[in-house]
Formats: C-alpha cells, structure tokens, sequence
C-alpha cells in the first residue's frame, strides 16, 4: 500500500491529492496498480468520481474510478474462465465419437 500522505505539498493551486486522499481513506482498500492508475487519471485532471470508460450505475449516474476499474477486472476475468471452459468444451467435443 502506497503512503498517499506523500503526494500532497507538490500542489500550490488546485491540489487533485486532497480529493483523492479522502477518496482513497473511503474506499479503505486500493492496491498499489489501481493506485499507480488512479494517481495518473487524476492528475491529468480527472474527478475520482469519474471513469474513463463511461461505465454508470442503474441510474445514470458514472461510477467512480476504481468502482470502474474494478467492473473491468471483473468482466476480464468472466472472460477469460468462459474462455477456459469453451476450450475445454471443445476438447470434449473432439474426444466424442459422431455415431454417423
Ligand atoms: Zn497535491
């Protein structure tokens, strides 16, 4: 876990840290990749509360960051198991013998 209390002080105007800080302290747990990825969307000038990939919740309102990230990692993973299983749905499938 990266020490997020670091990252401020480098800001004379518009700190995006302070944001962040409360951000991350609500969330309680980040790692330090969706840290790396969060520090870099925000300092481009991104909101925490917002998402690169449009992603929203049931009424329209858009997810915040890691929520988002965490939807992908989710699906990617989905994925990649349906993809195991089709693999090895296929190998079955070979292994059949066709009564015709
Ligand atoms: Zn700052």
């Amino acid at each position: 876990m990266m020490n997020i209390t670091t990252y401020c002080g480098k800001c004379k105007f518009d700190c995006p840290h302070k944001e962040l800080r409360e951000y991350v302290l609500a969330i309680g747990y980040i790692t330090d990749a969706e840290m790396n990825d969060l520090l870099e969307w925000v300092e481009a000038g991104n909101s925490v509360y917002d998402n690169p990939n449009y992603y929203a919740d049931e009424r329209g309102k858009s997810l915040d960051y890691i929520s988002a990230m965490r939807v992908i990692e989710e699906q990617l993973a989905e994925r990649e198991s349906f993809q195991r299983y089709m693999g090895e749905k296929q190998l079955r499938d070979e292994e059949t013998e066709v009564p015709f």
